[in-house]
């Protein structure tokens, strides 16, 4: 049993608090790698960002959960070396149960997530509560979810969105002690958030997808006042990346993602907290294919992820700064 705190890790109520009072939210970063948690330390650093280090179970899986843990306790390090004490949070992303949010809470995370969203809603409750009376034992924070969030992200695998029912929100929070609610008005998980028959398009071809359900969003906000509210699957999907990934032998089809300035208007509202994971696997392999393609000699992993993590950070700062709000706030 080791404690986040002996970590240099912080939960996430106090950013969380100042993110809602500031109206901005906190990043969410996935990382299953060295150059991926390079990159997001540089970033908020230099950017003077809280951040949120996200672990899913797909990561757990390919980069193994205690080496995770100690690269995150490592980022702490990191950050202050680079000259910034920034908040960060280590958090499980999608916990599917009780047992994996409680090895997590026992091994340093400092945030959880109990996905209960698939479940029945008093089914959802009981196990969200469940988690929720462990983890504050440990003055661990939980994000529970309510209505199901459409696309594919490692494990979770969804056809159709189940929007949140703004009506069930209130009850689900004071049942279940929950820190945090993921909400789904519309966001996608992947990198084809939108049938192209879903957009429309402009003047110049390109695709516009359906608006966010803001009218979701400030139902909710009503029922909870002041209560964090995390989005998943906030990535934009910049076609700038896309078209460099075909141009270099890629064939990727209809990506659509959610439009920044959707999600600046949902980060200046009750929404605390914003998962951004597409965007930074588009941007690694962009940078990838095209230096393969200019520089067949190369083979040292260096030469390319290199360049691919420059590009990574230039991602999450432009987050940071003008997506987000989170830039100066750490
Ligand atoms: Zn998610």
């Amino acid at each position: 049993m080791v404690s986040y705190k002996e970590l240099g890790l912080v939960n996430s109520r106090e950013i969380f608090k100042k993110a809602f009072e500031g109206k901005y939210a906190i990043p969410a970063f996935n990382f299953n790698n060295m150059e991926q948690m390079q990159a997001i330390i540089q970033a908020c650093v230099e950017e003077n960002s809280p951040v949120i280090l996200q672990v899913s179970s797909g990561a757990r899986k390919y980069a193994n959960q205690t080496l995770l843990r100690y690269m995150a306790q490592g980022a702490v390090e990191y950050a202050k070396e680079l000259g910034k004490n920034i908040p960060i949070v280590l958090h499980l992303d999608h916990g599917a149960d009780f047992e994996i949010c409680k090895s997590c809470v026992d091994m340093g995370f400092s945030s959880v997530m109990i996905d209960g969203s698939h479940h029945s809603y008093a089914d959802n409750i009981a196990l969200t509560r469940k988690v929720v009376e462990y983890a504050h034992q440990h003055d661990v924070t939980v994000e529970g979810e309510l209505g199901v969030l459409a696309g594919i992200e490692d494990d979770v695998v969804a056809e159709h969105h189940t929007y949140t029912q703004p009506e069930e929100v209130e009850d689900f929070v004071s049942k279940t002690g929950v820190d945090s609610l993921a909400i789904s008005i519309g966001t996608s998980h992947g990198a084809n958030k939108f049938k192209p028959e879903q957009c429309t398009r402009n003047a110049d071809g390109i695709l516009i997808p359906p608006s966010l359900r803001f009218d979701i969003l400030e139902a909710c906000e009503k029922r909870i006042p002041g209560f964090p509210i995390v989005l998943h699957g906030a990535s934009s999907v910049p076609q700038q990346y896309v078209a460099t990934i075909n141009q270099y032998g890629g064939a990727l089809k209809d990506t659509i993602g959610i439009p920044e300035d959707e999600l600046r208007r949902a980060a200046k509202s009750a929404v605390c907290k914003i998962n951004i994971d597409s965007d930074g696997r588009l941007a690694m392999t962009a940078a990838i294919r095209e230096n393969f393609a200019i520089h067949p000699e190369w083979f040292d992993p260096r030469q390319y992820l290199g360049p691919a993590r420059e590009e990574l950070k230039k991602l999450y700062a432009h987050k940071c700064v003008h997506v987000l709000g989170s830039a100066g706030k750490a």
